[in-house]
């Protein structure tokens, strides 16, 4: 059974999208879900989060099924994980630009979680390690994705994150998203192993 961690501080958030009119209708934009509600863990504390998506209430509306999130929240942490990016960079930068070793690296994250309360476990270390591996993997396939481009191209949209990690799944489940961001909305056109829009 999964085990439920507590954290001695724990700040709440509310995130929602910064648009708050729909761009086809102008109507304005009304909470439709919550889209998560889960902690992550930052370098910065410890954030019990709940992200709402919000849509255009008109269900006649051409817009109405695009669903707006909050960029902030996504920017967090990826889909699943406890860590926050931050997180997962720090490993990363520790790793591959000052070469220090695993143990160090636990060493300099576990001093840093320190006055939040938060002790992160060695094997937790190589996870992080991998998921930034897994994320420069993904962003160089996605600068090679032609297909994929043009239509972010089409929909005037910017890439805001690459993520290639489920996690918790065996190693032969993983899969690479793709995410893409146009006029508010995100959308996840690209999977190895499934669709996913929202
Ligand atoms: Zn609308």
């Amino acid at each position: 059974m999964k085990r439920c961690r507590t954290y001695p501080q724990v700040s709440r958030h509310w995130y929602r999208p910064n648009e708050h009119q729909c761009p086809v209708c102008q109507r304005t934009l009304r909470q439709a879900m919550t889209l998560t509600r889960r902690t992550v863990i930052t370098l910065e504390g410890v954030i019990r989060l709940i992200h709402a998506g919000y849509r255009c209430p008109d269900a006649q509306c051409a817009g109405h099924r695009r669903t707006y999130r909050s960029v902030q929240a996504d920017a967090l942490a990826l889909p699943g994980m406890t860590y926050g990016l931050d997180v997962v960079l720090l490993v990363g930068r520790l790793r591959l630009r000052e070469h220090c070793t695993v143990d160090e690296i636990h060493q300099e994250v576990l001093a840093r979680l320190a006055p939040l309360g938060v002790k992160i476990a060695r094997r937790e270390i190589l996870y992080l390690f991998e998921t930034y591996c897994t994320l420069l993997r993904a962003a160089s396939e996605a600068k090679e994705d032609q297909q994929w481009l043009g239509q972010v191209e089409k929909n005037g949209g910017i890439i805001v994150s690459v993520d290639g990690i489920q996690p918790g799944v065996a190693a032969t489940r993983r899969s690479t998203w793709y995410a893409m961001r146009s006029r508010g909305a995100c959308w996840w056109p690209r999977t190895s192993r499934h669709r996913r829009r929202q």
